[in-house]
């Protein structure tokens, strides 16, 4: 029996008692619904498990099928993705579902699914192996380290991925191609695990190169961090007599985009200077930061009213209590939560 024969069969074994039950994943035995999975490998870019676990319920709770879930307004879903970040995301799986709806069936090769729109390599490839057995491995940064503590692979990023890609494809033609690719994401997430791998739970224990060696928390390489750069903003608070809330949606194309903010600045990478009707306006303390993948935000908050605001931007007043109904991204959340004092004395006292 051959090295990747034997890794197969252990951790298809160690996979049918310790594999993971999720909402979307099939038992062994049963027939994978193509939309749960696509679904959840949407979600799970750059999310946890846990994290996604209660949302993928909602999902699949109120769009119970891919064609309910095309007919949904995109407001809808930016509603609901809420809190999962990454909104770009949520705009792909509405464009995507309008794509699949239309097809007379599931797409179920990796180039077919790449056609949809967000889906890249690691998701097609994850979506062809699980719903619909196709002989491919996906490889993430889970799978890299897995695969690199296994067979001592120690070259850096990204030759690394590109060493893994071509030893995981040694198992793709074996049976099985979707258990055993949840096999592996569940052995590099319980098991296998960045820091601290708990080797003596591993069934690859005997096979593993890094355990042997002693080297486990030295692979993989990892490339040195770059420092997020830093950019900073002013946001408007603005209520009127009514104790509503001034919004406007943000631009359909960009970052965060058709979601819900103040108005505010540009954010930019010095201090913006204050436009001239807002300069006798009073600051808001604390401040609010945020960070973004690629950059953190520092943003002034201050307190203004409509006159002379060039209300120009679509903008609509909202009560407080409405503001959940908006899709509204985490650091607007911040602005709203740190202007909140703001808000309970313009309400008279009253709790919102
Ligand atoms: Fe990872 Fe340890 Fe298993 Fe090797 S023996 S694959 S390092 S958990």
């Amino acid at each position: 029996m051959s090295l990747f024969a034997k890794i197969h069969g252990l951790l298809l074994d160690w996979y049918s008692c310790q594999g993971r039950t999720l909402p979307w994943r099939a038992k062994m035995g049963q027939t994978p619904n193509p939309y749960h999975v696509y679904l959840s490998e949407v979600m799970l870019q750059q999310t946890t498990v846990t994290t996604v676990i209660p949302y993928f319920n909602r999902f699949i709770e109120r769009w119970p099928t891919l064609f309910d879930l095309a007919k949904a307004p995109l407001h809808d879903i930016l509603v609901a993705w809420q809190g999962l970040g990454y909104y770009r995301r949520a705009h792909h799986l509405y464009q995507a579902a309008q794509q699949l709806a239309a097809l007379p069936e599931w797409p179920g090769t990796v180039s077919a699914l790449r056609q949809l729109a967000g889906v890249g390599e690691y998701t097609a490839a994850a979506v062809a192996a699980i719903a619909f057995q196709q002989p491919v491995v996906p490889v993430d940064g889970n799978i890299v380290r897995v695969m690199a503590r296994l067979f001592g692979l120690a070259s850096p990023p990204p030759l690394l991925k590109h060493q893994v890609q071509q030893q995981a494809q040694q198992f793709a033609m074996l049976p099985q191609p979707g258990h055993f690719a949840q096999a592996l994401m569940d052995l590099g997430a319980r098991v296998c695990r960045p820091h601290a791998p708990l080797c003596n739970h591993c069934p690859l224990q005997s096979l593993c190169q890094a355990y042997t060696q002693g080297t486990q928390t030295l692979w993989p390489t990892r490339a040195p961090k770059i420092p997020k750069p830093h950019r900073y903003g002013a946001a408007f608070i603005i209520m009127n007599p009514r104790g509503e809330i001034l919004l406007r949606r943000r631009p359909n194309t960009g970052l965060l985009a058709g979601l819900m903010e103040v108005p505010g600045t540009e954010w930019s990478e010095t201090p913006p200077s204050l436009p001239d009707f807002a300069q006798s306006w009073t600051v808001l303390s604390p401040s609010v930061r945020h960070t973004f993948s690629h950059f953190h935000l520092h943003l002034t908050l201050y307190q203004g009213g409509l006159s002379p605001f060039p209300s120009n931007q679509g903008e609509f007043w909202v009560k407080p209590l409405d503001l959940c109904d908006y899709p509204m991204p985490a650091v607007m959340k911040k602005v709203l939560a740190a202007s909140e004092p703001l808000w309970y004395s313009l309400n008279n006292g009253e709790n919102i």
